[in-house]
């Protein structure tokens, strides 16, 4: 029979072998942000199309190209969420936490949509985890959130990340900057593409974001913005710099960091790895000190970061299965009577939380001493029509080989205490 059926492009099955690397994974993001003071939240994968295209900005990639969008029955645009940010903004104001003064730190952890074009690190259907810290205008606040970012990196093994960070500016530096990259590009406008021509209209910051070697060429000597900001934005950056300089996070300046969306004002940073290639950002973020107020809340400042989990997992490679240290059982019968008490045993062992399988094909000794080993099973219950008549079982340490024989009344202890 042919397999009719195949995940579509650019999405993925998680099969056992991969989900206990994911489960280690979001361990250790849970953990780092609870340590942090972060608090979950999870909002739900559809959202109408207007909040995206509010926020993330008409002119983005994202919204004019990626969303996977939909009409429902009651003629309302939904769209499968392909980014967090504005959910939890959504959420934010829908719960009235933008109280006056408040310091409110979210976290999540979820699933994205964006039709893209598959590849290596790009997918349709991807994870990211990512934090919000709303309320605080200050600068260490945005250092605060960059360094979370890189402990998560680091506690998960990422080696030689490249912190970069950039500054857009409040709207009014952006504003004169805007103009400066206009009077450049305009007498270059013909050697431009057609997607930078138009850009140079609606949204001239997006045209440093191009990947076309001819375009990054002539914007190589296109104005700076760090000369185009107030000195405030000038203080902010340098501040946010000098925190992570005092925390030894090394970090490099990267004047033409603006991000694919539109909400940002000031900092803008990225994490990037040697390790995955061409699409080698692993985390995303800045600071959008407008965006909640555009969304229809209070005035309030935030700054946060966004990190896909399989491009951290491309970039850290295949690691090979841990050994883990724990006990896991696999209980052997070379007796057809014995299933009962076998099935009693199993449902024990679990009980009292001790990992445990055993055979339901009621195959022979060799094959279940064969599974036993693909399952990674520490040690062996043999239990056949002797042991039941001793009321007892040999344990095997797979690893030495040694083998006990224990009374069926200290089973339980005998392997809580391996
Ligand atoms: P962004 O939301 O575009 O700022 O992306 C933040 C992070 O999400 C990136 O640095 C990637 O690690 C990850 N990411 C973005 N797009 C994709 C995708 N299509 N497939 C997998 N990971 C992605």
């Amino acid at each position: 029979m042919s397999k009719s059926f195949q995940a579509i492009k650019g999405t993925k099955d998680l099969l056992p072998v991969d989900t206990a690397r994911w489960r280690e994974f979001e361990a250790v993001i849970h953990d780092t942000m609870q340590q942090w003071g972060f608090g979950e939240i999870r909002t739900p994968i559809f959202e109408k199309t207007e909040l995206f295209s509010r926020s993330v900005g008409e002119e983005s990639d994202i919204v004019s190209k990626q969303m996977y969008t939909f009409i429902d029955q009651s003629d309302t645009s939904l769209t499968l969420r392909p980014e967090l940010t504005a959910p939890t903004m959504r959420a934010y104001i829908q719960h009235n936490m933008d109280r006056e003064g408040a310091l409110t730190k979210l976290y999540y952890m979820d699933t994205l949509f964006r039709q893209e074009r598959p590849q290596a690190g790009r997918l349709r259907q991807f994870n990211q985890f990512g934090a919000e810290a709303i309320g605080s205008p200050h600068p260490e606040q945005d250092a605060e959130v960059i360094v979370l970012a890189c402990a998560i990196l680091n506690k998960l093994g990422v080696a030689n990340p490249t912190v970069l960070v950039n500054t857009v500016g409040s709207s009014e530096s952006r504003e004169r900057y805007r103009s400066e990259l206009v009077n450049f590009l305009t007498p270059l406008k013909n050697e431009l593409s057609e997607t930078s021509q138009k850009r140079l209209k609606s949204n001239p910051l997006r045209i440093l974001d191009t990947k076309d070697k001819k375009e990054v060429a002539l914007l190589s000597d296109a104005p700076d913005i760090l000369n185009c900001l107030n000195s405030e934005d000038l203080h902010h950056f340098e501040k946010v710099q000098g925190f992570l300089n005092e925390l030894g996070i090394a970090h490099e300046c990267s004047n033409k960091l603006v991000r694919g969306l539109d909400y940002y004002t000031r900092t803008t940073f990225e994490i990037t790895s040697p390790d995955v290639g061409a699409q080698n950002a692993l985390c995303g973020g800045g600071r959008y000190d407008e965006l909640i107020e555009q969304l229809g809340g209070k005035p309030t400042p935030a700054v946060g970061f966004a990190a896909g989990i399989e491009r951290i997992m491309l970039a850290l490679g295949e690691k090979q299965d841990q050994t883990t240290e724990k006990v896991m059982v696999y209980i052997v019968t070379a007796s057809e009577s014995a299933v009962d008490s076998l099935f009693r045993l199993a449902n024990k062992l679990r009980q009292n939380g001790i990992s445990t399988s055993f055979d339901t094909l009621r195959r022979s000794v060799k094959a279940q001493m064969r599974e036993a080993n693909r399952l990674a099973a520490t040690h062996a219950v043999i239990v056949g029509d002797e042991e039941i008549a001793d009321s007892s079982a040999k344990v095997k340490n797979f690893k030495t080989g040694e083998q006990n024989t224990i009374s069926m009344n200290d089973l339980v202890s005998h392997l809580k205490s391996l």
